[in-house]
């Protein structure tokens, strides 16, 4: 099957096409319909599947149905997070994003260890639709109020066996805990009710998307699936 069965924007099969993947990989063929319908998802792939592509493509898609980052909404924080184990895979992830969102207006920061928290600092304050982080230095700059998530929306665990192999699981699971915007999908009855609606992101139809890749499914990747993705479908590749 091609990229024109995906059901991806035109805006975002160009950029595929000049980017040059001509085909899908089996996991982009897998999970993109599948992030496409909203739904929250556990992707069992190792990397050079093209898992990076497959949980990047939705996030695009997602992001750009928001309204644009301005002066206005920037302090607010990023619209999307994705979570890496180790420096050099949130270096590698911040490449391959910056090849789909560059084109498409969007900013992508990377907040690691062994960087100068000033310089990311400066970069947070000037606004990024995308963040792309290890959990210990994100918790960090959480803790220096150096960033909020008042509207994140879509956030990607990637090798989450790996991050809880690295010690990360409490910093991941703080991180998780600090996200305003709910998962839950709304009751038709519930637009009615202000408190609850403040827990989406402006209209019921924006709630979190959360999706988690790993290779494993240790119980600690098995307990915080439960407990932060809502009821997720699973694909193995
Ligand atoms: P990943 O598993 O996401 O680390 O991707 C492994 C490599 O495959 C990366 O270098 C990607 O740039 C590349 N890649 C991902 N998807 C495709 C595709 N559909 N066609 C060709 N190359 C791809």
């Amino acid at each position: 099957r091609s990229w024109q069965e995906s059901n991806l924007p035109r805006r975002i099969l160009d950029i595929v096409a000049n980017v040059g993947y001509d085909e899908p990989s089996p996991i982009q063929r897998a999970a993109i319909p599948i992030a496409q319908q909203s739904r929250d998802l556990i992707g069992v792939a190792v990397t050079g599947s093209g898992k990076t592509a497959a949980f990047l493509l939705p996030l695009l898609v997602y992001i750009s149905e928001l309204p644009p980052l301005t002066e206005i909404n920037k302090n607010d924080g990023p619209y999307a997070l994705i979570l890496a184990p180790t420096r050099e895979l949130v270096q590698q992830i911040e490449s391959e994003a910056r090849k789909f969102a560059t084109p498409l207006g969007f900013t992508v920061v990377s907040i690691v260890g062994g960087h100068s928290l000033e310089e990311q600092a400066y970069a947070l304050r000037n606004g990024a639709e995308i963040i792309v982080a290890t959990p210990g230095r994100l918790v960090d700059c959480l803790e220096r109020r150096l960033l909020v998530f008042s509207q994140c929306c879509y956030i990607i665990m990637d090798e989450a066996d790996r991050m809880i192999d690295q010690g990360f699981e409490e910093p991941l699971t703080k991180i998780l805990d600090a996200m305003p915007v709910t998962n839950e999908k709304p009751d038709t009855d519930d637009a009615e009710n202000p408190q609850l609606m403040s827990r989406y992101l402006g209209g019921k139809d924006r709630y979190r998307q959360t999706m988690m890749y790993t290779a494993t499914m240790p119980p600690i990747v098995e307990k915080i699936a439960k407990k932060y993705l809502r009821r997720p479908a699973i694909v193995t590749i």
